[in-house]
């Protein structure tokens, strides 16, 4: 993959899955921007890929308010004059019972996982179409296809990204925007590592593959589907889960 001098902004780029799609696109020669929730995680990933010789950007604006997210995104479009590649990694899970989760816990989801995508969508948009041309990339899960037993927050958000991801396909299709999601199963990330051993365990020994998804499943996924190769393919969430049925 060559991504020569292209401009990728990543989302919840500072661990887990998104820091490996940093990596992934910073290897492969893009211009990478990577945003976070803190300015403290932002300028702590920014130093860890610097001692690794990745350089990057780094910015943290409150992904649920369009402003801010508008205002960095037209900074970012006004050094580099444009923006290639979005890819919506942050996220937020979720596990406890309905009866346990607050009215606000669920809207709190619903504003990380699939607002905030909306904001960023909306703000590179412009500038997509202006170019005519522009990939955008969001994170779903396994849990969008099969549900999930409780937290019923994460599962609702995460099939409102597919919605969000194929209706956007259908409506940006014809300014040269294409619109993918990656849907990974169970990925060895921190998100993963807060679950309790006994509930994690045994979903681990049902995966087909017979093995836990690494972060670098995903960031694979995500360039495929930004890259060339994948330039008739819009409206898709593509499974990355060794086969997981949950
Ligand atoms: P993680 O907890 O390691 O990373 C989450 C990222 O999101 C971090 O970079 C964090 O800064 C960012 N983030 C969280 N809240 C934020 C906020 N309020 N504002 C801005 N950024 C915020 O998790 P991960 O496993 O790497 O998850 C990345 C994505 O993958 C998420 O969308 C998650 O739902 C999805 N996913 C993960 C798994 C898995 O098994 N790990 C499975 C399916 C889907």
């Amino acid at each position: 993959m060559n991504f020569d001098k292209q401009v990728v902004i990543i989302t919840g780029g500072t661990r887990g899955i998104g820091l490996e799609t940093v990596r992934a696109f910073v290897d492969n020669k893009a211009l990478v921007i990577l945003f976070g929730s803190k300015e403290e995680t932002v300028a702590s990933s920014i130093e860890t890929l610097k001692r690794e010789g990745r350089i990057v950007k780094g910015y943290y604006p409150d992904l649920t308010n369009f402003e801010e997210v508008n205002k960095v995104i037209n900074e970012i479009y006004g050094e580099y004059q444009h923006i290639d590649i979005l890819i919506n990694n942050a996220g937020i899970s979720a596990n406890l019972p309905i009866e346990q989760t607050s009215s606000k816990d669920f809207s709190n989801i619903m504003d990380i996982n699939v607002l905030a995508m909306f904001n960023t969508i909306k703000a590179v948009v412009p500038f997509m179409k202006k170019q005519n041309k522009g990939v955008i990339l969001n994170t779903s899960s396994m849990v969008s296809i099969y549900g999930q037993k409780s937290g019923v927050g994460y599962p609702a958000s995460k099939f409102a990204v597919n919605g969000l991801t194929k209706s956007l396909a259908l409506e940006l299709a014809p300014y040269n925007i294409r619109v993918n999601a990656v849907a990974p199963g169970i990925i060895k990330t921190d998100m993963v590592a807060k679950l309790p051993k006994e509930v994690i365990n045994p979903l681990i020994e049902k995966i087909p593959l017979g093995r836990i998804g690494e972060p670098r499943d995903i960031a694979n996924a995500f360039l495929f589907l930004a890259s060339d190769m994948a330039s008739y393919i819009t409206g898709v969430i593509l499974s990355v889960d060794g086969a997981s049925k949950n």
